[in-house]
């Protein structure tokens, strides 16, 4: 846990006038309130909605256009669109339809038609989350949110006007942006990041993506169904990024691959040149570096992380350090090193997830209204959205090892559930990992049909510290794929599961 040190009253003193003086008599108007929320993203927003719920008079400051942030604009929300719509395309396209009896002649994609829907689906939640704010009575402020005073934000106006918000608290959520790759500039046509991923204007011929981790297998995976040749470029020697227990991950390469996805793995990438309309992208094994190659695209995806966001914020003005990731570091309950100023989700510690910076926002503004404050990121799940999905929750079998604490392996495939095999959709596995002396379910993990809702009942069980044999004397329901996680629950305990 990291350890905060409160600057001292004459210090805080010492940054409100230099604040004074920074930003002189230019406000245009102000309001006051309880707290001052900068930043709508899922961490921010739901915050605010949660704050204005415990009866705290509330401000939120987005300096974007549209609500929701990282993950209903660029992020969780279109992408999903994307894969979803995908799928069908390529389940019409690839034959797997016609195998099921569903026959149509003259299968043709109409991109323009699918990024409609999938705007149709952000512009509708992002809209929805300003209805929401209405009806909780959230202030929304347009601009550019920054910490003037210990009790100050500003918000910037496009139109260089701006506005002053006096207020107890300020909560900083203001996310992340995509991390350049050193050496390649971004121009989100031919070399894009991830948001220029999601709206190319045509189906790449080739499409290099540097880096194999969740973004990247994901949003390859889009483009490969829309007919791209796909090569993932990885640093590491496996995909599916941190935290992905290494079975899984062979599992998931394996399937990947049969559905068209080439993996250069222990690669690395040393520069890229635009030639024409060509990409050239320059690799270099990384055990022996006299093996090098160029390799050509007509699109490069750089997908190599997220760095956090805190530009103009105010933070060096107030005092605040950020560690050597860029984050702002905070305690248990979310302060800075000034009590009334706090931060959650991706611009701090932790994984860059939107439901881990929604349930941060909520019991961090509980915790300002006195109530308890508790987050075990160890139950905090993940999810890849590709098909199959994989999701997994607690320790893998590598982090076991590694912290020397025996276990038990449940396992059960997809091959012997009977809704699996009847949806014909049977590739994966659930893998659960119990402790070996008391059975208590220490980490889940699935890769098969609808991993991203069936590792909720793991999560549930986890958060409550059930042992395997309780979820396995749970009942389920029948025919469905949550049974093939009650057989991984019954091997686990019981050494024997039923079907298989
Ligand atoms: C392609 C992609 C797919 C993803 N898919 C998933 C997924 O499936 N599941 C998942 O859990 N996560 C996913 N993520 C990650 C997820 O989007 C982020 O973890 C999440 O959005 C973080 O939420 P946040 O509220 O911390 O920040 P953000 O969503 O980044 O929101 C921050 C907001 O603050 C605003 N802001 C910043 N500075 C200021 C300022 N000074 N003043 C006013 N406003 C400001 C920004 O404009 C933005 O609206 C994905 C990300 C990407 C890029």
């Amino acid at each position: 846990m990291l350890k905060i040190k409160y600057l001292q009253p004459s210090t805080l003193r010492l940054h409100r006038n230099v604040a004074a003086c920074l930003f002189p008599r230019m406000y245009s108007s102000s309001v006051d309130a309880d707290i001052v929320v900068i930043g709508s993203g899922p961490g921010g927003y739901v915050a605010a909605i949660k704050a204005a719920q415990l009866g705290l008079k509330t401000v939120c400051i987005e300096k974007n256009p549209t609500l929701g942030g990282t993950c209903l604009n660029v992020g969780c929300i279109p992408s999903k669109a994307l894969l979803n719509n995908s799928h069908f395309y390529h389940m019409a396209h690839s034959g797997d339809l016609a195998k099921r009896g569903i026959e149509s002649d003259n299968i043709r994609l109409n991109l323009e038609s699918l990024m409609k829907q999938k705007t149709t689906a952000v512009s509708a939640l992002t809209g929805g989350i300003a209805q929401l704010f209405k009806k909780n009575k959230v202030e929304l402020i347009s601009g550019h949110g920054k910490i003037t005073g210990v009790n100050q934000v500003t918000a910037l106006k496009e139109d260089g006007s701006s506005q002053v918000v006096n207020t107890k608290n300020i909560l900083i959520a203001t996310g992340s942006e995509v991390t350049p790759f050193p050496g390649i500039e971004i121009d989100e046509e031919q070399v894009v990041s991830s948001t220029g991923a999601l709206s190319l204007s045509r189906v790449p011929e080739r499409l290099i993506v540097i880096g194999a981790g969740v973004i990247g297998v994901e949003l390859g995976s889009v483009w490969s169904r829309l007919g791209s040749q796909v090569t993932a470029i990885e640093f590491m020697p496996t995909i599916g990024g941190v935290g992905i227990d290494q079975e899984v991950s062979k599992t998931f390469q394996k399937v990947l691959t049969k559905q068209g996805l080439n993996f250069r793995l222990s690669t690395k990438v040393t520069g890229a040149t635009k030639s024409g309309g060509v990409v050239k992208v320059n690799v270099q094994d990384v055990k022996d570096s006299s093996k090098t190659e160029e390799l050509e695209c007509e699109v490069l995806l750089v997908c190599v992380g997220r760095r956090p966001y805190t530009e103009n914020l105010g933070l060096e003005e107030m005092g605040i350090e950020r560690d050597q990731k860029g984050r702002i570091p905070v305690n248990s309950v979310f302060q800075t090193v000034i009590p009334n100023i706090y931060a959650i989700g991706d611009c701090i510690h932790g994984p860059m997830l939107a439901h881990k910076a929604e349930d941060e926002g909520i019991i961090c503004v509980e915790g300002i209204q006195g109530g308890p404050v508790h987050i075990d990121y160890n139950c905090v799940p993940s999810v890849i959205y590709t098909h199959p999905e994989v999701g997994w929750v607690g320790k893998s079998e590598e982090d076991l090892k590694s912290e020397g604490i025996e276990y038990k392996v449940g396992k059960f495939p997809f091959m012997a559930n009977s809704r699996a095999k009847t949806n014909n959709d049977t590739d994966g596995f659930v893998k659960v990992l119990s402790d070996k002396a008391t059975d208590r379910i220490l980490g889940t993990h699935i890769i098969g049909p609808s991993a991203g809702e069936l590792i909720n009942e793991a999560v549930l069980a986890q958060e409550y510290g059930a042992s395997a044999e309780d979820v396995a004397r749970v009942c389920h329901a029948h025919p469905t794929c949550a049974e093939a996680l009650r057989e991984a629950n019954l091997m686990a305990y019981f050494g024997k599961p039923i079907n298989f």
